[in-house]
């Protein structure tokens, strides 16, 4: 069987893969990544779009913020809308002059591919990984399929980096893991159109009919979501349907018109909070979705997938040039301790802003409370900006 060696197998080329692996090449420290799908897939996979200032920083430190610095759009504020009026947060002021930019995740995906292509270190796309072996053992092994040929990576360590349908978690033996979770009872029904931005900020629509948010990916064109039933067939939502739901949802009482355009792709999103602890068994850690998993009210599964890579790779330099373990042996402590408070924000602002139909007319109030509180109570206002604009790195 094919064999190749390296110091870090890297399984998965999302975002968690591909900036862990631009992380070690920065410290010195090898690495495969291994993908399943091609580079114009992942390249071309439409996810999440807002980043937290502390990613943005990242991104940058890691040497791949050029296109980000120039093409992502800088949001200081957000629009919160209930009761059909609109009340703009000032995100920046709020948290001490952190601000959120809409940068879309396939474009961070491109700039990644971009830069691990430049270093010349091993990325095989078409990359299936089959199973983990030997994670107890100091030399780990991947077992993978790549152009018809099993195939076998050698390794120090293994990153999980492939998603909340990868095999990684599956690799852990049974009774080794804790799941945590919560499936939603809605959907979200997501349109990208050709129509500029109706506000150059993120809208989060509250509404008796249901919730609704306005992102964009460019100047030009707008990422809307609405929320469904779960099992929402998205075939009997025509293009009027869609543009009719989303003017009742963001309308004002000051006549806000949001702009139509050609609708280009249509989805369907479940809304899960899921954490799996400790995010580390033997050699092999887990990160990003592999792990964790948020409902996107909050756009935190990426950042938060960022959050674990800079912990991973932290513990990863300094196992390599000092010989130090002890960060690396607290991977999965550190790493869960930032991801609780992010998916608590997530899972909260999910239940604020969504209509939950088994008690309607109560849960409503209680919401309206809460809204009316974030936008009338400046200490309200702060801990939302600062959650929103991203906590604190650990390390
Ligand atoms: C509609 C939507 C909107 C979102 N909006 C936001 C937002 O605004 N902000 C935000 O922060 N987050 C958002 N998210 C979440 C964000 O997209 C994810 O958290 C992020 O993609 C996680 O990155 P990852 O690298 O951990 O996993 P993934 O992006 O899922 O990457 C995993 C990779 O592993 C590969 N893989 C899987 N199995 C194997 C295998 N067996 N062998 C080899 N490779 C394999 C997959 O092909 C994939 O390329 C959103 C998600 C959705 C669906």
């Amino acid at each position: 069987m094919k064999t190749i060696k390296t110091q870090v197998g890297i399984v998965g080329a999302g975002p968690s893969g591909l900036l862990l692996a631009q992380m070690l090449h920065l410290a010195g420290i090898e690495s495969v990544i291994l993908e399943s799908r091609s580079r114009a897939y992942i390249e071309n996979r439409q996810r999440a779009g807002v980043l937290e200032h502390g990613v943005v920083q990242t991104l940058r430190d890691c040497g791949v913020g050029h296109r980000l610095a120039r093409e992502g759009m800088v949001h200081e504020g957000i629009d919160i809308r209930f009761g059909e009026k609109r009340h703009r947060l000032d995100v920046k002021a709020l948290s001490g002059g952190q601000c959120v930019t809409v940068y879309p995740q396939h474009e961070i995906v491109k700039d990644l591919v971009e830069a691990r292509l430049r270093t010349g270190h091993p990325i095989l796309f078409g990359a299936k990984a089959t199973s983990l072996l030997a994670l107890d053992q100091p030399r780990p092994r991947v077992r993978y399929e790549h152009e018809g040929e099993a195939c076998e990576l050698e390794c120090d360590f293994v990153a999980g980096c492939d998603g909340f349908h990868g095999i990684s978690r599956a690799a852990v033996p049974a009774g080794q893991l804790e799941i945590y979770g919560r499936d939603y009872p809605f959907a979200w029904l997501g349109i990208l159109a050709e129509a500029p931005p109706a506000s150059h900020e993120v809208i989060y629509a509250h509404h008796e009919r249901g919730f609704a948010l306005q992102s964009m990916r460019s100047p030009s064109v707008s990422r809307l979501y609405l929320q469904c039933a779960i099992d929402e067939d998205v075939d009997q939502w025509s293009d009027d349907r869609i543009w009719s739901e989303l003017h009742a949802r963001f309308a004002t009482d000051d006549g806000f018109l949001l702009n139509e355009g050609r609708i280009v792709q249509k989805s369907l999103t479940p809304m899960r909070s899921f954490v799996t602890a400790p995010m580390r068994h033997g050699r092999l850690m887990l990160a990003g979705d592999a792990a964790h998993i948020v409902p996107p009210t909050g756009a935190k599964g990426l950042n938060s997938a960022v959050g674990d890579v800079r912990i991973m790779a932290a513990g990863l330099d300094a196992y390599y040039r000092r010989g130090q373990s002890d960060l690396l042996d607290r991977y999965s402590d550190i790493a869960l301790h930032r991801v609780w408070k992010t998916q608590r924000f997530a899972a909260s602002l999910c239940t604020l802003l969504h209509r939950f139909h088994d008690e309607p007319r109560f849960q409503l109030q209680m919401q309206l409370a809460e809204l009316r509180q974030i936008v009338e109570d400046a200490r309200a206002a702060e801990l939302f900006a600062r959650n929103y604009t991203g906590l604190p790195f650990d390390v």
